[in-house]
């Protein structure tokens, strides 16, 4: 079975087909899915595919295009949210300097202080890190990542900066952008990291991998990124399969 560590389904994109799709999962070999969340509005819809689906978890966190607008009232929310038996990480939290949707010193002001909640309330941590390499690191050293770890979703730095992070007992999520051809540094990543430091996703419904790239995402297209970290590693699909999803439920604290 395959572990999804990072999807959207309360995505518009799925408003047609939401259903039918979670529902096919088990059949096309899916057997966990951790749903991210981007921004407290999303926590009602989050929640209710969650309630129904139990193999669906939850992360709960905001992410950094939405830094503007938040308060010191929607850290307690989180911290509120974050108590259900679903919710597994604190996430995605970061920075964003491709869009820079939110002045960059707001952005560092609530990925701080998200993680040191998560630090208190001892969960891991769902990293989005985009074009903001030396400011995710410092803050995530700062605030002793050390003390709970978490993944690095859609990795996409350096094996330096790769490093540090396998340091704090971190995992490394590769998706659809491992499988793009003209994909370099990901896959020179995923040849450093340890298999039992690697988790696979979506990021469902965006970044969809070969061959169907273009197409709206989702978990049932996760395989392809398995097979090419398959390839990579020199290893069996299946290897990685059984790889990949024990340490998704080891980053998450889920057990059998
Ligand atoms: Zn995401």
């Amino acid at each position: 079975m395959l572990f999804d560590s990072h999807a959207h389904y309360n995505d518009e994109r799925f408003n047609n087909d939401r259903d039918e799709i979670l529902s096919s999962m088990s059949e096309n070999n899916v057997g966990l899915i951790l749903n991210s969340c981007s921004s407290l509005d999303e926590i009602d819809d989050i929640f209710a595919i969650c309630k129904k689906y139990p193999f669906v978890y939850a992360s709960v966190g905001i992410h950094p295009h939405e830094a503007e607008n938040v308060t010191e009232k929607d850290m307690d929310s989180l911290i509120e949210y974050s108590k259900q038996p679903f919710v597994k990480a604190i996430g995605e939290i970061g920075l964003d300097y491709y869009y820079d949707f939110s002045p960059r010193e707001t952005q560092q002001k609530w990925f701080a202080r998200q993680v040191d909640i998560a630090r208190e309330l001892n969960m891991p941590v769902v990293i989005h890190d985009r074009d903001a390499h030396k400011d995710t690191m410092d803050i995530l050293r700062t605030h002793n990542i050390k003390e709970i770890g978490g993944v690095f979703h859609c990795y996409a730095g350096s094996v330096e900066m790769a490093r540090e992070i396998l340091d704090w007992g971190m995992y490394i999520a590769f998706g659809g952008t491992l499988t793009f051809k003209k994909s370099v540094r990901p896959v020179e990543v995923a040849k450093y990291v340890p298999l039992d430091r690697i988790v696979i996703e979506t990021d469902s419904p965006y970044l969809t991998p070969e061959p169907n790239r273009g197409k709206r995402n989702s978990s049932l297209y996760i395989h392809y990124v398995a097979e090419k970290l398959a390839e990579i590693k020199g290893l069996s699909v299946d290897e990685i399969e059984q790889a990949t999803f024990e340490n998704a439920k080891k980053c998450f604290n889920i057990g059998d």
